[in-house]
């Protein structure tokens, strides 16, 4: 990235971060109201009008499914049906622009310059309203053939537990279990509701053992998932954001007790990190692919 500019573009159902970045350096930081009435079409423009300057490239992360040519397959948060939102930006601003997902974003900033600094192949989980996920393999972030690689949140863990119906449609999925929902959800199973996820954690690192029973189990499923992706990926290390994440040690700890015992002999020593970007990550790490090759 020397002596060049780029852009990364995060774009939420809420805020939409802008990062300019010269030589690899964050230079200057704002955000843009999102706009989700009209189908989401001010979205774009909006970001447009508040660029400060032109650049070599910039990069749009976005909550949806993004088809490797650059196409976006429904973006609920944003009002978005199948739009083409990169092409857009560069007929408006002239910048030169690609387009990926948010949590394969977070997963390439977290591996150049976060949690997974030092590492070439990181596994990227995002746990948050809903379960993310990114691949970096060999150095590349990978996003498969329709841009849907590293979904470990809609593995199924249980086809039976009709209490765990996931927005995807189906029945059991990681993310019914794991996300800062679903460990909502298991603590009302327990017996305990009114309770954000953050409170749910606390409370269970504080001792209350009904709570650490619903926590226990989303890390156990969780680690299952990681060591089941890891026999497919094979990565150095994982690294779990979001929200859940921010429990911090207390559960990376469990997480990593649940993985080993999943884990194939030869993926033992996979490191199982946190996230150091917090809610940057994805911002950086569309201006880190803008500038990519
Ligand atoms: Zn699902």
């Amino acid at each position: 990235m020397e002596n060049k500019r780029y852009y990364g573009i995060d774009i939420g159902g809420t805020t939409v971060k802008v990062g300019l970045f010269e030589d690899g350096k964050l230079l200057d930081k704002w955000s843009v109201p999102t706009v989700t009435a009209d189908g989401g079409r001010q979205i774009i423009p909006d970001i447009a009008a508040s660029l400060r300057g032109s650049a070599d490239g910039a990069a749009l992360a976005v909550p949806g499914a993004v088809q490797p040519d650059g196409t976006v397959n429904r973006c609920v948060n944003l009002g978005w049906g199948v739009c083409r939102p990169a092409d857009e930006f560069t007929a408006l601003t002239g910048i030169p622009c690609k387009i990926l997902n948010d949590a394969n974003a977070a997963a390439f900033g977290e591996q150049r310059l976060g949690g997974g600094r030092g590492y070439e192949s990181v596994l990227f989980v995002a746990l948050g309203t809903g379960v993310g996920a990114g691949v970096v393999l060999d150095g590349k972030l990978r996003v498969g053939a329709r841009g849907t690689a590293g979904e470990l949140g809609h593995m199924c863990w249980d086809p039976t537990d009709t209490a765990a119906r996931c927005g995807c449609g189906h029945i059991g999925c990681v993310e019914t279990y794991c996300s800062a929902t679903g460990i909502v959800r298991l603590a009302a199973q327990a017996g305990v509701t009114g309770m954000s996820c953050k409170q749910v954690m606390d409370a269970a690192a504080a001792g209350d053992s009904r709570l650490e029973a619903a926590v226990d189990k989303a890390c156990d499923i969780l680690g299952w998932a990681i060591a089941s992706a890891s026999n497919l990926l094979d990565p150095e290390a994982v690294v779990l954001g979001g929200g859940v994440a921010q429990a911090g040690e207390f559960f990376r700890r469990k997480v990593q007790n649940a993985f080993m015992k999943y884990a194939f002999h030869t993926c033992l020593d996979i490191k199982i990190g946190l996230a150091a970007l917090g809610s940057d990550a994805g911002m950086i790490g569309s201006a880190l692919f803008a500038a990519e090759d």
